[in-house]
């Protein structure tokens, strides 16, 4: 009864509070205060602490229960990008580029209204929406369509587990590329794209940037390099009202920017299923982060819009998960632990593998491999029984045992 009332009490706090940050509607730079800043702020100040001791960051939370707005002073240096010193200002900026990866900023006649704008008047006549390729650009795609990977999320109702999966860690491996080699940043858009799909790894993510049916695409049309991922600074949803940021180390620093953004959006509620929502009152969306695998993978053109935002606010809970995550089974580190390593690896230098075999076993471990869960398949992606547009759901329970399964209950 007395979580039951914390839990009120908190929806109630989150409600009223006034810092924001509503994923799906861009972030208005200098306007709102969001999530992913403070979490890369809190991220900031355990790497900073940790390093005093020559230690990798871990265990961040402990201790912890609840993550209010944060900013964090505190700079660090990362070997392979120039200058060196990155400033907490700097990177707090950078951790929510993919909510509006054309720096439409402050323009705000672009951005309300995001989702009408990225839907084609004739699409009822068979013609692509601009979130259905990627010639509609970034802003339509990253909140959409086909680049929800930037945010942990399926790309659309019934994508395979593994597809999302797949797709998140090649792209956290691609941005790492960048921050390790700023070379890469004047590669061929489509050279380096094709040639990315033998890897079958990466395939699916390449396949999001570089369709098989590319000859019209103006990306390979105009010679466009990987910079043109990063460098936009659009006046408005069409392309043609873009000025380009030739800056290689603002390119670096927003694919570090994107690394953090993506880990850190796998903990909201609203993006993918870590737990179970069923615990929460009535199924009503909470802000929270939970230290456990990811059952399923969300889309966001399944939900409702107004329940998925509910989950990225702040102050953000935190789960009793996040104090026991030490269990070999599931040792799922928290956000803000996951957002010091990757920095970490970065201001060390390491090479991605460190980096992947980290992430792999501690952020997008998957459950399914576990002898008890095998009988359980892994689940096509889906709205998430707490942000259905109805919130009649009839699998709640089934949802619960396998949670129970899963943490040895
Ligand atoms: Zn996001």
């Amino acid at each position: 009864m007395k979580k039951l009332l914390t839990i009120v009490l908190l929806m109630t706090t989150s409600l009223a509070f006034a810092y924001e940050y509503q994923i799906e509607k861009p972030v208005l730079e200098s306007v709102s205060t969001p999530g992913h800043e403070s979490i890369t702020s809190l991220a900031l100040d355990c790497l900073h602490q940790s390093s005093l001791s020559g230690q990798k960051p871990a265990n961040c939370l402990q201790g912890k229960d609840i993550i209010g707005a944060y900013k964090s002073g505190n700079s660090f240096v990362v070997p392979t990008i120039s200058p060196q010193k990155i400033t907490a200002e700097e990177l707090m900026d950078v951790s929510s580029w993919p909510d509006d990866p054309t720096r439409l900023g402050g323009n705000i006649g672009a951005v309300i209204n995001l989702f009408q704008a990225c839907n084609d008047f004739w699409s009822f006549l068979g013609f692509k929406n601009p979130y259905e390729t990627i010639s509609g650009g970034l802003a339509c795609n990253s909140h959409f369509g086909l680049l929800q990977f930037f945010h942990a999320q399926a790309s659309s109702t019934d994508e395979p587990y593994l597809s999302t999966k797949n797709k998140v860690l090649a792209w956290i491996k691609f941005n790492y590329s960048i921050v390790r080699d700023a070379n890469l940043l004047s590669e061929p858009y489509c050279r380096y794209f094709d040639e990315l799909k033998a890897d079958s790894g990466a395939y699916e993510m390449a396949s999001a940037f570089l369709p098989d049916d590319h000859q019209d695409l103006e990306q390979c049309q105009n010679n466009y390099t990987l910079n043109w991922i990063y460098n936009s600074s659009c006046e408005s949803l069409a392309s043609d009202k873009c000025e380009s940021v030739e800056d290689t180390r603002t390119a670096q620093i927003t694919a570090l920017g994107a690394i953090i953004h993506v880990i850190q959006d796998s903990y909201s509620q609203s993006h993918n299923q870590r737990g179970s929502c069923a615990e929460q009152k009535n199924m009503q969306p909470v802000s929270k982060i939970s230290c456990l695998p990811i059952e399923q993978y969300y889309t966001y053109n399944a939900q409702d819009a107004g329940k998925h935002k509910d989950s990225d606010v702040l102050p953000i809970t935190i789960d009793a998960s996040c104090q026991t995550a030490t269990d070999a089974k599931l040792p799922i580190d928290d956000a803000v632990t996951a957002t010091a390593r990757v920095l970490w690896y970065a201001s060390q230098g390491e090479d991605a593998s460190k980096l992947m075999a980290y992430l792999n076993r501690a952020v997008f471990s998957d459950p399914y491999i576990y002898a008890d869960a095998a009988t359980q398949s892994r689940p096509e992606s889906a709205a998430g029984m707490c942000y259905l547009p109805n919130t009649a759901d009839s699998n709640v329970n089934s949802q619960v045992d396998f949670q129970q399964r899963l943490m040895g209950q």
